[in-house]
């Protein structure tokens, strides 16, 4: 199961993630995560990142696209993985291609959920941690999710015509309960699936 979750910032990908990397037992990585780890950590790869992140911009292509390679060498990622926050932009998606060598993507899920609704989603998640005692992400606020919306509109969303040209895309209604989405996913996972399998040469082919 090799995956990609497409979606603007508080569609809910990583929910949807973290599920689908449970049910498949395949890693959950979220670029996102990794990068905020390595800022906590001041590493130096956090130093470079964290000013960016925090104004809401993207990271180069050329930093995700090293990260993203050295991670899908490990080996945990022999089976399969659910890239969420990854690709981002079309060079980034061209880059995947080449660490993923010969084996094909199963899937591109991409979560629509209309603005309104992000911002409320975005808000609520900064209250929550808050109320939690958590320290809320630097770039949860109203200000800062407008410029990750404007560099999700205009580098990010093209590539949902780029996965569909392709065949691998499957859109989702990112506003139905995280329950019936993961469901809508699962039924077209299956047909991905079937028509992957149905794709592969068979022995003496
Ligand atoms: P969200 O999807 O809610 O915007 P993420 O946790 O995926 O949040 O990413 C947080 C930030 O990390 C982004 O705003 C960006 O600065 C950086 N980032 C994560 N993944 C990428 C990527 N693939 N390309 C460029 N920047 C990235």
């Amino acid at each position: 199961m090799r995956l990609v979750l497409l979606g603007p910032p508080g569609a809910g990908k990583g929910t949807q993630a973290k599920r689908l990397a449970e049910r498949h037992q395949v890693p959950h990585l979220s670029t996102g995560d990794i990068l905020r780890f390595e800022v906590k950590a001041a590493t130096e790869l956090g130093r470079q990142v964290e000013s960016k992140m925090s104004a809401g911009e993207l990271i180069d292509d050329d930093i995700m696209s090293s990260v993203v390679a050295n991670r899908l060498a490990q080996p945990d990622t022999m089976n399969g993985f659910i890239l969420d926050g990854y690709p981002r932009t079309i060079r980034q998606a061209i880059a995947l291609e080449e660490a993923l060598r010969s084996q094909s993507l199963t899937a591109v899920v991409e979560l629509m959920v209309d603005e309104e609704e992000l911002f409320a989603r975005i808000e609520a998640r900064a209250k929550e941690a808050g109320t939690a005692g958590e320290d809320a992400r630097a770039d949860d606020t109203s200000a800062i999710l407008r410029k990750r919306l404007v560099a999700f509109g205009r580098e990010t969303r093209a590539l949902s015509a780029f996965y569909e040209s392709c065949g691998l895309l499957i859109k989702v209604d990112g506003q139905a309960s995280a329950e019936e989405i993961a469901a809508t996913i699962a039924d077209h996972l299956v047909e991905a699936l079937v028509r992957q399998r149905s794709a592969m040469p068979r022995k003496g082919e």
